[in-house]
């Protein structure tokens, strides 16, 4: 390596002033070999760090602990407030749960924060201009985890978006862009469809978007989104999305930029932030000293960042760039051609702190954050109180091969109150009144009993028990309720298609 090194670093290195307390996790896989070199880089680099580490993943699921992780570092977690992690090896089968969902919703752990950059020509990409960053909502959405399966024919998954929790995204995805001097938020959705869930993410992102009239802003639906975020990723700068559009479109976005490998993402919460590289413990690749480092280091140069430690990140940061442009590169990168040294994790490390003091020649150098820690502000913001109506309830009925006309027979002398059936639908398709053979039926009925449009009064959650009591009375197998209110006279619940 020296063969290739540029001269000695004239970098001063800051003298010590606070320093920070994180709580670190060597992981498992290639884990303990990234960690170690991306420390060893923090360290040469100047970076102020007291360092508290904790065990989790294999040999902590090993001992019984279903999420991999013990009391003793939830303590040290809840502390530091600060998380360096590396990837760690989930069991396989049942009982064990994901490590990372279980930590990002413990901390509240709300925006998940990744930006891809393409690093042409030292790095192969088909985007070389692209340089975009994800903020993903990380604790809601389908990842909510309330799944039931109700018949023999049905499941379900709950997607649950919340107005806090759109505002809070909301507010630190444009918080983000303006520290970062960045111009432009999108949002993904896909309010077409889901005009609820989705729509009210659609409607935060637009209310609290009105307080940043220097960025400029736009929605996308999510498929055309995706679509163009494939093939014309320069378009973007910053995107904001529910879960699962982002669990997705990150690694995406990763790919296309150059390489997982490469990538490094942060949680970040109210309280406490986690960092670590998106890829996962690349188990067959352990213990050689072959694994790429560089995905963890993007971590903890954002943590950095978050820790108003911006010059030391600044400074890493460019020495990591000038190592790509040297072409000095793990086995994942390397290319004959562009690449000049094929190199292992250690060297790899070693050629980091040989350049630290160095900016890249050709990629733009980074200069110390401008604002380092983004705030998290409180996104609670004053609503007045609304006026909430129960207005009708569905009844989902468990029977199978049922004729939407026999069933509908059955039910409609089956009143409550003023609760009266409205229609029935499968799988969200209205299959009464009106409906075609042509739709395919399985075994859950939605029935909806409303008040009668026009009748102003509301119903009462004692009509709604006295009807389910009918229900049962009847011989049908009710398997779920939901109920109908408006809000400020709005509808809190969609019409089913046909409807
Ligand atoms: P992976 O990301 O570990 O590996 C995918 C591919 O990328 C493999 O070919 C691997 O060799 C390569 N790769 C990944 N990181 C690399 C690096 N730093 N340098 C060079 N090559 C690298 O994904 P997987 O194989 O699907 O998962 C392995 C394990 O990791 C599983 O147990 C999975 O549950 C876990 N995982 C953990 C996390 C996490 O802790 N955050 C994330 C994803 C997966």
């Amino acid at each position: 390596m020296n063969a290739t090194a540029p001269a000695p670093s004239s970098a001063v290195v800051p003298p010590p002033t606070v320093r920070t307390a994180v709580t670190v996790a060597h992981g498992d896989g290639i884990g303990p070999e990234i960690m170690s070199a991306t420390l060893r880089i923090l360290q040469a680099g100047g970076a102020r760090l007291d360092l508290e580490t904790i065990e989790i993943g294999e040999k902590v699921y090993a001992r019984g602990h279903s999420a991999g992780i013990e009391a003793s570092a939830w303590e040290s977690l809840r502390r530091t407030g600060v998380f360096l992690k590396a990837p760690i090896t989930t069991p396989q089968g049942g009982g064990v749960k994901s490590l990372n969902v279980t930590v990002r919703k413990a901390l509240g752990l709300y925006a998940n924060v990744r930006p891809s950059v393409a690093y042409a020509p030292y790095v192969q990409t088909k985007h070389p201009g692209m340089n975009l960053v994800i903020v993903r909502e990380n604790e809601e959405d389908l990842y909510a985890g309330i799944e039931h399966r109700q018949s023999a024919d049905v499941y379900q998954c709950l997607k649950i978006i919340t107005r806090p929790g759109c505002e809070r995204i909301m507010r630190y995805a444009f918080d983000y862009t303006r520290a970062q001097g960045r111009k432009r938020v999108t949002c993904f959705t896909k309010d077409n469809i889901m005009k609820l869930t989705d729509g009210l993410f659609h409607q935060v992102f637009d209310e609290i978007g009105a307080e940043y009239p220097e960025l400029e802003k736009e929605h996308w639906i999510v498929d055309i989104g995706a679509a163009k975020l494939a093939d014309t990723p320069g378009i973007f700068d910053v995107i904001v999305m529910p879960n699962l559009y982002g669990d997705i479109l990150s690694d995406v976005a990763a790919q296309i930029a150059g390489s997982v490998g490469l990538a490094g993402s942060a949680n970040i919460g109210e309280r406490c932030a986690m960092f670590e590289a998106i890829h996962g413990s690349a188990p067959r690749r352990a213990g050689q000293d072959l694994a790429n480092p560089s995905g963890l280091l993007r971590g903890a140069i954002m943590m950095l960042d978050h820790l108003g430690q911006g010059e030391v990140a600044a400074r890493v940061h460019n020495a990591w760039l000038r190592t790509l442009e040297d072409g000095i590169h793990t086995y994942d990168l390397f290319h004959a051609g562009t690449s000049q040294h094929k190199v292992g994790t250690r060297a790899f490390a070693d050629a980091v702190i040989e350049r630290l003091g160095l900016e890249p020649r050709h990629l733009l150098p980074i200069t110390p954050a401008k604002a380092a820690a983004i705030p998290v502000r409180s996104a609670a913001r004053i609503r007045p109180p609304v006026k909430k109506v129960l207005v009708g309830v569905d009844v989902f009925i468990d029977e199978a091969g049922a004729q939407p006309a026999d069933l509908a027979q059955r039910l409609k002398v089956l009143r409550s109150g003023q609760l009266e059936l409205e229609m029935i639908s499968n799988r969200g398709m209205r299959v009464w009144p009106g409906g075609l053979p042509e739709t395919t039926c399985v075994d859950v009925f939605r029935c909806r009993f409303r008040i009668p449009d026009g009748t102003v009064g509301r119903a009462s959650h004692d009509e709604v028990t006295r009807l389910l009591h009918s229900v049962d009375a009847s011989g049908l197998e009710w398997v779920k309720t939901e109920l109908l209110f408006t809000f400020d006279g709005e509808p809190g619940f969609t019409r089913s298609q046909g409807g």
